[in-house]
């Protein structure tokens, strides 16, 4: 995979290459590898899961960059490096992200990867999920165009974690190009999921 980046320049028949790969790599990561979910690289969707147990929450946002800073490679101008100070100083704050009802819940662990609008382009090119530009070809992305993801994880602690029974996801007036949300979330008893758009921005918990 180390040589990924040439075939952002090659023809459709790489495309199926890599679609083919893509779907090997997709069946081992399900023996033991959860973490590489990104297969969905669309621009204007986020994914987000919760893990909701007693009081403690663990969320994790998946984005395509696009969405949250407007480009997808490491920051060189000064709007862009602008860009991304913005959005690192949003993400660095969930209050702003997320509203729970029912129950206070506090942030208390977070860990933004901001690195793939970072870091240069060379150690940014490995990077780069495996089947994310075939997503993107029909877009006309072809030429030189990377993609690239931006993921933030949060544990919040809940004051009575039962009495929690929805949680509003605040992401669309704070980053205007984020069009859904695909929220999954588990509980002790229970699992669901939900497509959040700027006019549904509720996790409905109740009866779970
Ligand atoms: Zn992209």
């Amino acid at each position: 995979m180390r040589n990924n980046a040439k075939y952002v320049y090659s023809a459709t028949t790489i495309v199926a290459v890599l679609s083919m790969l893509s779907i090997g790599l997709n069946a081992e990561s399900l023996d033991h590898d959860d973490h590489r979910q990104q297969e969905a690289h669309l621009h204007g969707l986020v994914e987000m899961t919760l893990a909701i147990e007693g009081n403690t929450i663990e969320l994790n946002l998946e984005s395509p960059a696009a969405n949250i800073v407007g480009f997808e490679h490491p920051a060189s101008t000064r709007e862009q490096h602008a860009s991304v100070t913005r959005a690192k100083m949003i993400l660095d704050m969930p209050q702003q992200l997320l509203t729970f009802i029912g129950t206070p819940c506090q942030s208390i662990a977070q860990e933004i990867d901001l690195s793939a609008v970072l870091k240069p382009a060379e150690t940014h090119h490995k990077e780069e999920a495996h089947s994310e530009h075939q997503e993107h070809t029909d877009e006309g992305h072809e030429d030189h165009e990377t993609h690239s993801e931006i993921s933030a994880r949060y544990r919040f602690h809940c004051t009575q974690g039962t009495k929690l029974t929805a949680i509003n996801v605040l992401l669309f007036d704070l980053f205007p190009r984020i069009e859904t949300v695909h929220a999954a979330w588990v509980t002790d008893s229970n699992q669901a999921s939900a497509v959040l758009t700027a006019g549904s921005i509720t996790i409905n918990l109740e009866g779970r």
